[in-house]
Order: structure tokens, then C-alpha cells, then sequence
């Protein structure tokens, strides 16, 4: 389970502190906001099965399940996501609610080094690669050595 302190999808909340893109590579990114579709289990948008999503901003693309509207085919902006893509300042205005798949996305991969995902999407915005996880050196498996087999 990613940790929420190796900020998942556009890890920027509506009234989080100002920080810069060196403690947060999310804060002029939201990349990953405008083009996977975020679909989840309704209940999560469900007030009655103690869901925190906000209902009038999904959408049902089966029975048990919704996607965040915007999303739908994929390729689309949610519509949860305020600024401009690849610029300072864009966030999320229901970060405290926002789903499951936006939570457990994250940047990094388990051992540390960035996730293909966020690189090909932020490459493709002209942003910075991403660099491996600043504490990702004292993971035996870290980006530094990624086929080294794991620590008996
Ligand atoms: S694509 Fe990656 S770096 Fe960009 S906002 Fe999403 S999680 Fe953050
Ligand atoms: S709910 Fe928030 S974090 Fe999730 S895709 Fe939409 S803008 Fe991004």
C-alpha cells in the first residue's frame, strides 16, 4: 500500500502549505489527473455505503461502478482538477475526498525509483523526469540497483 507521504496522484491539497516543485513534483504537474480514467467502486461516492466522493461529480460506467466525470474515455480532464496542466498551482478541489485510484497512485515504484507511468506523462508535458525517491538509498532494492536480488 503506497504511503500518502510519497505523494500519490497530484498529491496537492486545496489549502496544503505553498511548497516548491523540489519537495513535490505533483505541484506544476497533473498530468495523471487529465488521462487515465479514474474509475472506483459507487460506493466510494455513495453517502449511504460511507463513501467521501462527491456524487454529482461522477459518473456510473456499470453497475457496481463510477468514474470521476471527465475521465470517462480516457484521455479527459477530471473534473475535480483546477489550473492549468504542467503549471504551478494546478490541484485538486476535493483532495480530502478524492478516490481510491488517486490515492494509491504514486510516483514512485516500491523500490524507490519513478514510476514509467508519471515519467511518460510528465516527459510529454515538457516537465522535468522524475527522480528517484530521496530516500529510496537505503532501500535494499533502490533505483541505484534495481536488479540486485533481494537482501537475505
Ligand atoms: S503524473 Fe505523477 S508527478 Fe504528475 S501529478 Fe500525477 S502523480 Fe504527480
Ligand atoms: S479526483 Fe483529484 S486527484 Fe483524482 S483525478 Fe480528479 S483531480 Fe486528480
Amino acid at each position: 500500500m503506497p504511503n500518502d507521504a510519497y505523494f500519490p496522484i497530484l498529491a496537492v491539497p486545496r489549502t496544503g502549505e505553498p511548497a516548491g516543485d523540489d519537495a513535490n513534483p505533483c505541484l506544476s504537474c497533473g498530468a495523471c489527473c487529465a488521462h487515465f480514467r479514474v474509475s472506483f467502486y459507487f460506493g466510494e461516492a455513495d453517502p449511504l455505503h460511507g463513501g467521501v466522493v462527491p456524487p454529482a461529480l461522477v459518473t456510473a460506467i456499470s453497475p457496481s461502478r463510477v468514474c470521476m466525470q471527465g475521465t470517462e474515455q480516457g484521455s479527459g480532464r477530471c473534473v475535480a482538477l483546477r489550473g492549468t496542466l504542467g503549471q504551478p498551482g494546478i490541484h485538486c478541489d476535493i483532495y480530502e475526498q478524492r478516490p481510491t485510484p488517486c490515492r494509491e497512485f504514486d510516483m514512485w515504484e516500491a523500490d524507490g525509483s519513478p514510476n514509467p507511468d508519471c515519467q511518460r506523462l510528465r516527459l510529454a508535458l515538457n516537465l522535468p523526469a522524475l527522480l528517484p525517491r530521496p530516500d529510496a538509498e537505503n532501500d535494499p532494492q533502490g533505483p541505484a540497483t534495481p536488479n540486485q536480488p533481494r537482501a537475505a
